[in-house]
């Protein structure tokens, strides 16, 4: 092993796997990982399950490779502390508290990591979780370029979704308030979807101060939209009039919407909730591509932009102010025997905010 030898490490560790032979899930034993010279063990804290985790069951149409090869741990969103670092690791040290992003083989230099790992021009780029080893396991072995650290006094029981849902849902909040010059207290933002990732996007829209309704088909994530500072919650599915009520509430429409649904008719639908030159914030990633009347994009001037979870220096700034703001994610806990069932409640959808395991 590189790096600096640290305790008495075991040497196996359980872990919840998926097997792409047959698409199932076991709680397999493996080897605690070895680090190379770039990279840091990490004992995992707690961590997540995000809905695109669900991509490893479904048959996808956006034409990304999943699992291949052998049996793999799942998830991409934990936190933990620094066990060991490997000798060309910079600014971490043993015991610190740490989050990171999942996007692993890519150079970290390019123009297109400053936006996105996944498009390395390397084209070599991996996401632990989804092809390569993740973090629904005890150790796991982590890129220190990916990595940020979490302030000492954070509760690392609940930072997890933070570095996925949470740092997503700061960027297409920054990316969409970088459009709108207003004054935000008169500036009404729509968050379509408000589970895992709509939540979080409520308390940092909130937290800048304007004015936010929350749209979703479930109960439950409309009481929790209203619980992270939504203004007003609509269910499309109960409320008929919604896009009457919200011109009404907001004069002519909102001045955004940020979606981050995986339903296309859900992005038709959000088009409507804007006024004239508004801004349509693409974060949700349907399977299938997203369709708009191109009238009513041209004539109304509605500015469409895209945002993702972004780089480490991104996801910094989201840590730093998730902890002046004192917001953390709203998270239920499982041990790595409940995976399963944790696992059949993110599919029945019946879920509040997001759900993890969090290890000893
Ligand atoms: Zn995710
Ligand atoms: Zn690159």
């Amino acid at each position: 092993m590189n790096g600096k030898a640290n305790g008495h490490l075991p040497t196996k560790q359980r872990a919840a796997q998926f097997d792409p032979k047959d698409k199932s899930v076991r709680i397999n034993e493996i080897p605690v990982p070895d680090i190379k010279p770039d990279e840091i063990l990490v004992k995992v804290r707690a961590a997540s399950l995000c809905h695109s985790d669900l991509m490893l069951f479904e048959p996808n149409e956006a034409g990304l490779t999943l699992g291949e090869g052998g049996p793999f741990t799942m998830g991409h969103e934990a936190c933990g502390t620094v066990i060991k670092v490997g000798a060309d690791v910079k600014g971490f040290k043993e015991g610190e508290k740490l989050g990171w992003l999942p996007i692993v083989d890519c150079c970290f230099d390019c123009e297109e990591c400053q936006i996105h790992n996944l498009y390395c021009e390397r084209g070599e780029s991996k996401v632990q979780g989804m092809t390569v080893d993740g973090y629904f396991q005890e150790y796991c072995a982590i890129k220190w370029r990916n990595a940020v650290h979490i302030p000492e006094d954070m509760d690392l029981d609940v930072c997890a979704p933070l570095f996925c849902a949470g740092c997503t849902a700061f960027n297409a909040v920054t990316d969409t308030l970088s459009e709108l010059p207003g004054d935000p207290s008169s500036t009404w933002v729509a968050v379509v979807g408000c589970g895992g990732l709509g939540h979080l996007a409520i308390k940092y829209l909130k937290a800048y101060g304007y004015r936010i309704i929350g749209i979703d088909l479930s109960p439950d994530a409309l009481a929790e939209a209203k619980s992270s500072g939504a203004d007003h919650a609509f269910n499309p599915k109960t409320d008929s009039d919604y896009i009457q009520q919200v011109r009404e509430i907001t004069g002519k429409g909102c001045h955004a919407a940020i979606n981050v649904t995986n339903s296309v008719p859900a992005y038709s639908s959000t088009v409507d909730l804007l006024r004239m030159n508004g801004v349509l914030m693409v974060t949700g990633i349907p399977q299938k591509p997203l369709s708009f009347s191109a009238m009513d994009l041209s004539m109304t001037r509605i500015r469409v932009r895209g945002s993702n979870n972004g780089t480490t220096p991104r996801l910094e700034k989201c840590v730093q102010f998730s902890h002046e703001h004192n917001i953390t994610p709203h998270v239920t806990q499982f041990k790595l025997d409940e995976f399963e069932d944790m696992l059949k409640l993110m599919e029945s959808g019946k879920h509040k905010g997001r759900m993890g395991v969090l290890f000893d």
